[in-house]
């Protein structure tokens, strides 16, 4: 069947735990629109606090803390109306998050991206990036486990080359110069760069040091751009520097063909009268299925770099590393291979059940007095993440 319809996504920069308001958004557009959304996608900043315990381990100052709306999704006082995907940003309850480091249902309907994945969705891939780059922490393992120390707090959301290493394993093969490998790609923060593919003179207008910042190449990650340019994306979604921008980003091709650009878009902040969410009509297959499904070629990399992987706190060096450490990996190329991908395809049906949240914590039925007497949520096995 080759007739066409259109996915209707409803995309949100930073969600700051306002589920509520969010839902209650897409409602209003919903019926401007005369349509309803198939998927809700969130950039970051997301905070699935599922009770009072979990609060220590997120990164704001104690007086600002706050549980916000995402504990009535746990409990299951309330249902997400539209199925919500999100990446974790620099404000999240990490230490639940770090509960499915490849990803899983937080509640009913709400699934979490873990630090990097790629899945699929009406057949089209989306690929996201959790966190935000800090220099310091971007070579290690992902060796935090609650109940953190003061410091984990932060480095828990700090994005990790091992990652951004997978994702970029989803490039196209080299002979391949026309296509577009992802459909959408997901990070907290900016691509380092991206203001130079926009309107960046209103852009340094609006935030006035973001034109020192971005001059100095501290504006954002400065590994992503790299990424689009591997695994040229047809959208790019951010969100974190709380405004709206667009970018678009062209790729190179082979004589006068070349793939579609990367349509790059940051929203802003969930508050009433800013620009926070956006409405993405793509179209698939007639016949695409409305769900979520794992990528073949993900669950292929995933493998095949599993030796990249360590629990302890170890600098991990990458098979791509330029420099003057020699390579210690007989393989080169992580993109799956034909055998690797067979291999896969004997798993059958790659669709990603809806009935396997279980909570792990205890749900929170009402936010009195009391319910802030709990200790800090410990590590607690999810069985997702298995
Ligand atoms: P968050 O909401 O994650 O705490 O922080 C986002 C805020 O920090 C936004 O207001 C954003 O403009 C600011 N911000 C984040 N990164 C940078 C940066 O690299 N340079 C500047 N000037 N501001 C930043
Ligand atoms: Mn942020």
């Amino acid at each position: 069947n080759n007739g066409k319809k259109k996915v209707k996504i409803a995309v949100v920069g930073c969600s700051h735990g306002e589920m509520d308001a969010i839902y209650e958004t897409m409602a209003m557009i919903e019926e401007k629109k005369g349509y309803k959304f198939d998927l809700l996608i969130c950039c970051g900043d997301y905070q699935a606090v599922r009770n009072h315990g979990d609060l220590p381990h997120m990164s704001i100052p104690p007086k600002y803390r706050s549980l916000q709306t995402f504990y009535k999704y746990y409990s299951g006082e309330k249902k997400a109306p539209v199925l919500t995907l999100f990446i974790g940003g620099n404000h999240e309850a990490s230490g639940f998050l770090c509960e499915l480091p490849n990803g899983g249902w937080v509640a009913p309907n709400i699934f979490y991206m873990g630090f990097a994945n790629c899945i699929q969705f009406a057949g089209l891939r989306i690929a996201g990036l959790s966190g935000i780059y800090s220099h310091g922490d971007v070579d290690f393992s992902h060796y935090e486990r609650p109940a953190f120390a003061e410091r984990d707090v932060k480095s828990a959301y700090h994005v990790r080359n091992v990652d951004m290493f997978r994702l970029r394993q989803l490039k196209a093969a080299n002979n391949d110069k026309l296509s577009n490998p992802v459909d959408i790609m997901l990070s907290h923060d900016w691509p380092g760069g991206i203001p130079d593919f926009g309107d960046s003179a209103w852009l340094f207008k609006k935030k006035d040091r973001f034109k020192e910042d971005h001059k100095s190449g501290k504006l954002g990650n400065p590994a992503l751009m790299k990424l689009i340019y591997d695994c040229r994306p047809r959208y790019y979604l951010a969100a974190h520097l709380h405004i709206k921008f667009a970018a678009l980003v062209p790729h190179k091709g082979s004589g006068s063909e070349r793939p579609q650009p990367t349509r790059f878009l940051s929203l802003d902040k969930p508050i009433p009268g800013r620009e926070f969410m956006q409405a993405l009509e793509i179209n698939v297959a007639s016949d695409a299925k409305m769900e979520l499904s794992y990528d073949p070629e993900w669950l292929a990399i995933l493998k095949n770099t599993d030796l990249l992987t360590t629990a302890d706190k170890t600098k991990i060096v990458l098979p791509d590393r330029i420099g003057s450490v020699p390579c210690v990996y007989e393989r080169k190329d992580f993109r799956p291979t034909a055998e690797e991908l067979e291999e896969i395809a004997k798993l059958g049906d790659l669709t990603i059940k809806t009935d396997t949240f279980k909570q792990t914590a205890p749900p929170l039925k009402e936010d009195t007095p009391e319910a802030k007497n709990v200790p800090p949520s410990a590590y607690y096995r999810n069985p997702q993440s298995a």
